[in-house]
């Protein structure tokens, strides 16, 4: 691939090389093969055992992350030399949206594979990463990510979770109480934010067993039921130095672009939920027939097809152009030690990453809530299926920063990059005002070119 020398979000005036974008067409046989490693996972281990998982039976879901560990399918963001498969962006891609239509399941697995375990690998030590990046690529350990508090959601660096070190200062001693965290029931590390002395908010790593650790009750939830959400609760909880991420002060250039990460691996699980939905419902209206005919034949159930798998390619696109650019920013860094330029590269696309939330969330909705129409009466009945994903699909408008937050973090990245210089909005802007004031239309460009082919 080209290598791409625009910034982030320059996609909004940059005249744009097609070469330069990844698409799937793009895909290489690494990448076919752990896209069908990941399908064939979902498909033949975890959908048959869905009915338990949704019945929360929360063994299944470490048993399954084992089994997942074993194929690769939790290592592919992890260096080699800790364990991992060390591959690229896209194939993180690629396997959040073969898991994507796993529901609560699903959940579990991008929350260890991404938030639970980016901190560590950008961010740890060598130390930290020797001891805990192989367990967390096999399986044999479990993270959780701990950053919203009951007063601290989307303004999460208003945290009150403290960090004091001790006397002898060998430990950080937390307080406080981390809630909605999901895998807390089968976690073995937790990434958390808290404030040292209370005012510097830092990354540590704590470990299940840490004393002053208890967790809260499951919550009772609308959907993705199968993923454990409880609060975290640490009252004294003794932290060795050692387990400090990154440094004092500086949790939220971990907490915020790690997010951007989630927020991108947020998108292509959407995908895959809205492909598998959309699959479904193809199949339902084929055999479904009223009228003396299959309702696939009628131009309302058309139309709601149409819609459905227009958006679905729309977030295709912008998941897998995302995931090269991503790729492009970080693909030299996955055992980088300079932990600025990390988090300078992982913040370059956080408005594509926030956009990928975004759009993909919404188009999942969209997708959940036509496929239920679609399927009629059967929509509203468990056994078809249409109702577990209208309702697992409706948190991921809600975590990982609501829509809302994503919307308001798009101007505000976009305007942060035009005070620096970085993007030439101010002339760019200026341009398109005179474009509009002017009264000689564009006669330019491929439209343009197209239209007068047309009329020759
Ligand atoms: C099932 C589940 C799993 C989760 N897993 C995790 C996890 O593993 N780790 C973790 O740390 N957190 C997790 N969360 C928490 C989640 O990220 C937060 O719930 C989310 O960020 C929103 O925070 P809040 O609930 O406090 O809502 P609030 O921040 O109180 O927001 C309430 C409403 O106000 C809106 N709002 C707030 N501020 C603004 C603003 N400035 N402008 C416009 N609108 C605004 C919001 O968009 C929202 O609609 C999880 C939540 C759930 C439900």
């Amino acid at each position: 691939m080209e290598r791409l020398k625009d910034k982030g979000a320059s996609f909004l005036f940059s005249s744009l090389n097609p070469e330069a974008l990844f698409t799937p067409e793009d895909f290489t046989e690494e990448h076919q093969m752990i896209g069908a490693t990941a399908r064939r996972f979902a498909e033949k281990e975890v959908t048959p055992v869905n009915e338990r998982i949704e019945n929360q039976e929360f063994e299944l879901i470490p048993e399954l992350m084992k089994k997942a560990g074993d194929l690769g399918l939790l290592a592919h963001s992890i260096p080699e030399k800790y364990g991992g498969l060390g591959l690229d962006k896209i194939s993180k891609g690629i396997v959040g949206e073969m898991i994507g239509p796993t529901g609560g399941y699903g959940v579990a697995h991008s929350n260890h594979t991404c938030i639970a375990t980016l901190p560590i690998t950008y961010f740890g030590t060598e130390e930290q990463k020797k001891k805990y990046l192989p367990k967390l690529a096999s399986g044999e350990w479990i993270g959780a990510y701990c950053l919203t508090e009951p007063n601290a959601g989307s303004d999460a660096l208003s945290a009150q979770t403290t960090a004091v070190l001790n006397e002898e200062g060998t430990h950080y001693c937390l307080n406080g109480t981390k809630i909605y965290i999901t895998n807390a029931v089968f976690s073995d590390t937790f990434i958390v934010y808290a404030k040292v002395d209370g005012e510097h908010f830092t990354a540590f790593i704590v470990e299940k067993d840490a004393p002053g650790l208890s967790l809260g009750p499951e919550e009772k939830k609308m959907g993705i039921k199968g993923s454990s959400t409880r609060s975290v609760v640490f009252e004294d909880c003794l932290v060795s130095k050692e387990n400090l991420l990154g440094e004092v002060g500086r949790g939220h250039v971990i907490a915020l672009n790690v997010l951007n990460l989630g927020r991108f691996n947020l998108g292509s699980a959407c995908v895959g939920a809205s492909k598998f939905g959309l699959k479904r419902t193809m199949k339902f209206v084929k055999e479904r027939r009223q009228f003396g005919k299959e309702i696939a034949r009628f131009p309302a159930t058309k139309q709601k097809i149409a819609w459905m798998a227009a958006r679905i390619y729309a977030a295709e696109s912008l998941q897998y152009r995302t995931a090269g650019l991503i790729e492009e920013a970080l693909g030299d860094l996955n055992d980088a030690n300079d932990h600025r330029l990390v988090g300078k590269q992982m913040g370059e696309f956080a408005v594509e990453c926030a956009i990928c939330k975004v759009f993909s969330s919404e188009v999942l909705d969209y997708t959940a809530d036509e496929a239920l129409q679609l399927h009629g009466g059967a929509g509203f009945i468990k056994e078809y299926g249409a109702e577990q994903m209208y309702r697992d699909s409706r948190i991921n408008r809600i975590f990982e920063g609501t829509n809302e937050i994503n919307r308001l973090l798009i101007p505000t990245y976009l305007f942060k990059k035009a005070m620096k210089g970085e993007v030439d909005l101010a002339s760019k802007t200026k341009e398109a005002i005179a474009r509009l004031n002017g009264s000689v239309p564009q006669t330019e460009g491929t439209f343009f070119l197209k239209k007068r082919q047309l009329k020759q």
